[in-house]
């Protein structure tokens, strides 16, 4: 038997975070699109051990739990910052390395004080990394990618966004995630040219292969 083609999204899906600031921009991402969005906390799921070696393994982790639990499709986001003076640190670690009070400032101080540690000369090059996980209830899973590259800066600017946006300045801009708008960072543009942010450029590629 022919295995079944990926299917179509539409209706309720699960948006598989317990991160009100990732929430927001799938949310915003998924919502224009005629797709209601549940957050895996309203809906009462456990937030499963991130155990994958790689973001798209901890992003398929996440995935497929909300899915089987809430029998409904479910969408994972496994994201973070690599500094490439760090050996891309924090990497799969970047929520890791806030603690559990979620201490985005001290991460921060973190970074420039291992950066000075190891004497790495400005500009200091990194990228955000989102790897998208889509899994029905019956296992399927899909897959995508998205990476924004640019320059780290100290001290922090900026208030808008979450985690680490104060430090990150993208390519082609003056700057950081932290002072932008969340629709410069994150909006999807209408002529369908390449998205700012790692999340939107990932979500670009699931559009097209399961929304549009
Ligand atoms: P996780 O994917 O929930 O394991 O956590 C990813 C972590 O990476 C977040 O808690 C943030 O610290 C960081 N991160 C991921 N995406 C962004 C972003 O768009 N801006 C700032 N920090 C981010």
């Amino acid at each position: 038997m022919n295995e079944a083609p990926s299917g179509r999204l539409s209706g309720r899906i699960v948006a598989a975070t317990h991160n009100k600031g990732k929430l927001a921009e799938l949310a915003d991402l998924l919502a224009p699109r005629g797709l209601e969005v549940v957050g895996a906390g309203a809906l009462g799921l456990a937030e499963p051990e991130e155990t994958g070696d790689s973001f798209a393994a901890n992003a398929a982790i996440k995935a497929h739990a909300a899915a089987r639990a809430a029998g409904l499709p479910a969408l994972a986001d496994d994201s973070g910052l690599c500094v490439a003076a760090l050996d891309d640190a924090p990497g799969i670690y970047s929520a890791r390395w806030a603690g559990e009070g979620r201490d985005f400032a001290g991460a921060m101080a973190r970074i420039a004080r291992e950066l000075e540690a190891r004497g790495a000369p400005a500009p200091w090059r990194a990228h955000f990394v989102s790897a998208l996980a889509l899994a029905w209830p019956d296992g399927r899973l899909e897959s995508f990618e998205g990476r924004v590259d640019g320059r780290l800066v100290f001290p922090p600017r900026g208030t808008s966004g979450f985690g680490y946006d104060p430090i990150f300045v993208p390519d082609g801009h003056a700057r950081s995630f932290g002072e932008m708008t969340a629709q410069e960072k994150h909006g999807l543009p209408r002529d369908n040219s390449l998205a700012l942010s790692h999340r939107a450029r990932a979500f670009q590629k699931l559009a097209r292969a399961l929304i549009d």
